[in-house]
């Protein structure tokens, strides 16, 4: 068993996505913690997010897997657009303790001409001043596809990031099967070995999430142009292998496919009739 869900808009705040998210069939979910484009984030109504910690218990949701807004880029080559960056971390961690034991997911950010090599202590050291002792959240990077100055572009950065953060039992990583395939690895022919690599470089327990994504381009295209389910070049097979790996049971896999609520309700549906 997997738990299934997508990308949901928080405009009408936490309770009204639960409630959202069953409607297509979902048992988990992904928003943004703030303008995805910009940065602004609303205030948090505790009571909100205390109904929606009770409505997920009670619908036996899985973990949800926040997404960190697209601006942020903690190892950017500006000053201000770095401490922009490494303030809007910190706050949003602070702000998923409000849902506290969930997933908070982003893309390690973009060296811009640096090189990864300077960018991943920075964006070490961006999670270790924003990351505590007490906290609730496990904090995921996400597999890039390495398009432009991408950091994270293989699992060895992404090892190099998390050796670095000092709350080890905080910090893990999302698999987007899109961006890992554009990435160069062959989620298609051959998801043993992919998860045979991961396990060897990072370590399978690292895997909290994954993003399930079809993809609009070849293997090692470096591109990340998400598809819908079955229609890319991963395929229904492709898709099909991931979610039904053993090694994949029990985590939250996240629809980011280019889909309004009738095409997720659909994919839901169909990644369902998948499993059995
Ligand atoms: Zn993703």
């Amino acid at each position: 068993m997997i738990n299934i869900g997508c990308h949901l808009s928080s405009s009408g705040g936490f309770l009204a996505m639960g409630k959202h998210a069953t409607e297509l069939g979902a048992d988990t979910f992904a928003f943004f913690t703030r303008n995805p484009r910009g940065g602004s984030a609303k205030e948090i109504d505790p009571e909100d997010a205390k109904a929606l910690v009770e409505y997920m218990e009670k619908e036996h949701f899985g973990k949800l897997v926040a997404h960190a807004p697209y601006t942020m880029n903690v190892c950017a080559a500006k000053p201000d657009i770095k401490e922009f960056s490494r303030n809007m971390l910190k706050e949003d961690i602070l702000r998923m303790e409000y849902v506290p034991g969930n997933y908070y997911n982003f893309h390690p950010g973009s060296h811009v001409g640096q090189g990864a090599e300077e960018a991943i202590p920075m964006i070490a050291d961006a999670l270790n001043d924003a990351m505590f002792e007490e906290q609730k959240t496990i904090v995921l990077l996400e597999t890039m596809a390495g398009k432009g100055s991408e950091v994270g572009r293989n699992f060895e950065e992404l090892k190099a990031i998390i050796d670095r953060v000092e709350l080890k039992d905080k910090i893990g990583v999302c698999f987007d099967t899109c961006h890992t395939w554009d990435g160069g690895y062959d989620v298609v022919g051959n998801i043993d070995a992919v998860l045979d690599e991961f396990d060897k470089v990072i370590g399978l327990d690292k895997l909290y999430a994954l993003h399930l994504n079809d993809s609009k381009n070849p293997m090692d295209s470096h591109k990340d142009r998400h598809e819908k389910i079955g229609e890319g070049l991963l395929g229904e097979e492709g898709i099909r292998n991931v979610i039904t790996h053993p090694l994949l049971q029990g985590k939250p896999f996240i629809l980011e496919t280019p889909n309004e609520d009738d095409g997720y309700k659909a994919e839901i549906a169909l990644i369902r009739s998948w499993m059995v």
